[in-house]
């Protein structure tokens, strides 16, 4: 099979999709790999390492033309770069896409990639089970952006992280408030306990308390009715603004104490719940900063601008966007190895393409096929 890998064109993005190892493992296994001239020199992979590890360092038009398999990071609506619908176009019919294609809304490229006669594969999509653990890009890259998260608040406090003994005397120790204990949330809070942050953290989720403790900082109890907030797949269900509206109410007396809050309260699918109002953040100590991962998808805040820092009421409100963009070495080494990981689930074991519709993963993930959009939710009538 010809593996196609085109150079991100999204602004800002800076990851790749495949590394050089993985073209290593694709072209022993029998594969033809094509990557963009220049596809990883912002993540540090120059076109010299990639031939040398067998791949053809090609233009673009060639990689989207003659590719049987696309990898991309950014793959659907979270690319907009006004030339990807042309170079969709281009693709073979019944090319595969694979890639983070942001499948929760309709969007014109998902009626080009029917008309292409593409499958596309959603990486979003992968289903929270043992089997799909090593595909699970949204898992990987939250590490990535906890971590990051973290760093960024501490650079930005005007403070000290940890308790500091000086000839001065004593320096307090910063205090640290998680809000959304997914994967994000648990290397956000292990990141700030490292800087030396006294740490408390929250989520819907019961079940994440004993992770809180292993990571030596405190869950905050709340009064509020979390039996049914858990849905499928571990994630949390949309609660709705009553418990919303309880929720911001206990949360006041956290934040009036926090130097630093990182939010990572996150739905599927949906827009990610207003926690904290900007009452809430006038009431928080000067020079403090959130820092809102969820921006993206409307925020945990209601001051947060994404992709903007600003300042309100002497609070620091940051909004990344893409920040695994930061760190596109590590960024991409992990992409690249949960999607060669999920490619192998492709084949069968004597090498040969042997998509089984009827698997979990595969049907889960599989958004384009066919000439037609497969998810009622992707198609632009359906929006
Ligand atoms: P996510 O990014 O969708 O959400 C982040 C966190 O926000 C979640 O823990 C969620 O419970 C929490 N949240 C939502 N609404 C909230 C609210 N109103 N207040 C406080 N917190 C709120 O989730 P995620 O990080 O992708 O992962 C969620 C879970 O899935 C975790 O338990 C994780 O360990 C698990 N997981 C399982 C697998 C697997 O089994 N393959 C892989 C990755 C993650």
């Amino acid at each position: 099979m010809y593996f196609g890998i085109p150079k991100e064109n999204h602004p800002g993005e800076n990851r790749v999709a495949t590394v050089p190892a993985t073209v290593t493992s694709l072209c022993k296994a029998g594969h033809v790999v094509m990557v963009e001239q220049g596809a990883g020199e912002k993540s540090g992979f120059s076109d010299a390492a990639y031939a040398m590890a067998g791949a053809s360092v090609v233009e673009r038009q060639e990689v989207f033309r003659q590719a049987d398999i696309l990898f991309v990071v950014r793959g659907g609506g979270n690319n907009h770069d006004e030339s990807y619908e042309k170079d969709v176009a281009l693709l073979k019919k019944g090319a595969f896409v694979i890639g983070l294609t942001e499948p929760y809304a309709p969007h014109p490229i998902y009626e080009s990639y029917a008309r292409a006669h593409a499958r596309v594969y959603a990486l979003e999509l992968i289903p929270r089970i043992s089997r799909a653990q090593s595909m699970d890009v949204l898992s990987s890259m939250s590490n990535l952006s906890g971590y990051k998260a973290a760093l960024i608040a501490s650079d930005t406090l005007p403070k000290l992280m940890p308790m500091l003994m000086t000839s001065a005397g004593t320096i307090a120790p910063a205090h640290a408030f998680v809000l959304g204990v997914g994967v994000a949330g648990l290397q956000a809070i292990a990141t700030l306990r490292r800087l030396g942050a006294v740490t408390s953290a929250y989520d819907v989720r019961p079940a994440v308390k004993d992770q809180v403790h292993s990571l030596g900082a405190r869950f905050i109890e709340m009064k509020l009715d979390t039996d049914d907030s858990e849905g499928s797949g571990g994630y949390a269900k949309e609660l709705g603004e009553d418990f919303y509206r309880k929720q911001r109410e206990l949360l006041s007396d956290v934040l009036k104490d926090s130097d630093i809050v990182i939010t990572t309260a996150a739905v599927p699918g949906r827009k990610s719940p207003v926690l904290v109002t900007e009452e809430m953040v006038s009431l928080m100590p000067w020079g403090s900063v959130i820092v809102d991962l969820t921006a993206e998808h409307g925020g945990n805040c209601e001051l947060s601008q994404f992709g903007k820092t600003i300042m309100a009421h002497g609070v620091t409100i940051i909004a990344p966007a893409n920040i695994v963009s930061t760190v596109p070495r590590n960024a991409s080494l992990l992409y690249a190895r949960n999607i060669e990981n999920f490619v192998k689930n492709l084949f069968d074991s004597a090498g040969n393409l042997a998509v089984d519709r009827g698997d979990e993963i595969i049907d889960a993930t599989l958004v384009v096929a066919d000439g037609i959009i497969r998810k009622d939710t992707l198609r632009i009538s359906s929006g």
